[in-house]
């Protein structure tokens, strides 16, 4: 059986790493944070003090990281001590040109590289229930699939190394704005004093829904829960590469550059390590309007 090593434990790094244990995998851990690192230790995983231990150990490294920094850090350091023929896959949302670079440095050191960045809410992951989009050679894909599917549901292969990054740019570049809108068009649908659950029946019977509207947020900010799930600053730090990457082939993306700032204001604000659905809370807020509650929460 593969050992399988596992770095970054947050708020999706520790249920997945969690699924991974549940369904049978040796898995040996490390997070700068210690206490996930013990739940994980409660499951059966192995705990490390650092990135060269578990390195040196595994055949399958997965790292789930906050953001581009940490990815190269981590994954620098970890490279000179893994063993040919091992595996990384990068599961954190970054920079899809930091995403090629460590795929050459690893080919150039007979380690496979795989991007797996992962679509859908911390609850999804907390079910075994994440969507991956994965890039990589047909090899590499064949040898992860059993062990992303011991964390997710939907395994997409979207070609080759970079292409699983790209894609979810895209995907994110929807679900974030999404969010924006929803908060300045929920914010106006209380300044007019409606009924919020007549307004989201309206909305939810025409095209205007989306999943943030839809799935994410009754069961989120709408019932008083803004606890992450997926943080301001990380969908901020989703945008920013959103318009760095687009901006390096030439693609304008001024609604992207708008609502980048709306979250850079809720960070500067003191909001960031709330859930990105508090959007609508700090928009409320700002315009001295109550915020947004479902009857029933
Ligand atoms: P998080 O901040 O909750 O977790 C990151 C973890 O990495 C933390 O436990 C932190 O202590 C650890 N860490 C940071 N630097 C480290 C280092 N150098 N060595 C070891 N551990 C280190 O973030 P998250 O919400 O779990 O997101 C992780 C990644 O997944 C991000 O790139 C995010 O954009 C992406 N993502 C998040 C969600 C979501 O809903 N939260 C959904 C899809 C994708």
């Amino acid at each position: 059986m593969d050992q399988i090593g596992f770095i970054g434990l947050g708020n999706m790094g520790r249920p997945m790493a969690s699924n991974l244990c549940r369904k049978g995998n040796r898995l040996i851990v490390h997070d700068v944070n210690r206490t996930p690192v013990q739940a994980l230790t409660q499951l059966g995983a192995e705990s490390a003090n650092d990135v060269v231990a578990v390195a040196a150990k595994s055949d399958v490294l997965f790292t789930m990281l906050p953001d581009s920094a940490a990815v190269e850090d981590v994954i620098g350091s970890a490279l000179p001590h893994m063993r040919r023929g091992t595996v990384i896959v990068d599961m954190s949302t970054v920079d899809p040109r930091t995403t090629d670079r460590l795929a050459s440095a690893a080919q150039a050191r007979g380690v496979a590289f795989a991007d797996a960045p992962v679509g859908r809410l911390a609850s999804h992951a907390e079910r075994g229930e994440s969507l991956f989009m994965v890039g990589a050679d047909d090899a590499t894909f064949a040898r992860v699939k059993p062990l992303l599917e011991a964390m997710g549901t939907t395994i997409h292969h979207c070609g080759a190394v970079g292409t699983g990054m790209r894609t979810k740019l895209v995907n994110n570049y929807l679900a974030i704005i999404s969010c924006q809108l929803n908060a300045e068009a929920i914010a106006l649908s209380q300044r007019f004093g409606l009924s919020l659950e007549k307004t989201l029946d309206v909305i939810h019977g025409t095209t205007a829904t989306n999943g943030q509207l839809k799935i994410a947020w009754p069961s989120k900010v709408l019932k008083g829960d803004i606890a992450p799930g997926f943080t301001i600053d990380l969908a901020h730090k989703d945008l920013s590469l959103i318009v760095e990457a687009a901006n390096a082939v030439k693609v304008p993306v001024p609604i992207a550059s708008v609502a980048r700032e709306a979250y850079s204001s809720a960070r500067a604000h003191g909001h960031g390590a709330k859930d990105f659905s508090a959007m609508v809370d700090v928009l409320c807020e700002n315009a001295g309007i109550e915020k947004p509650r479902l009857l029933s929460s």
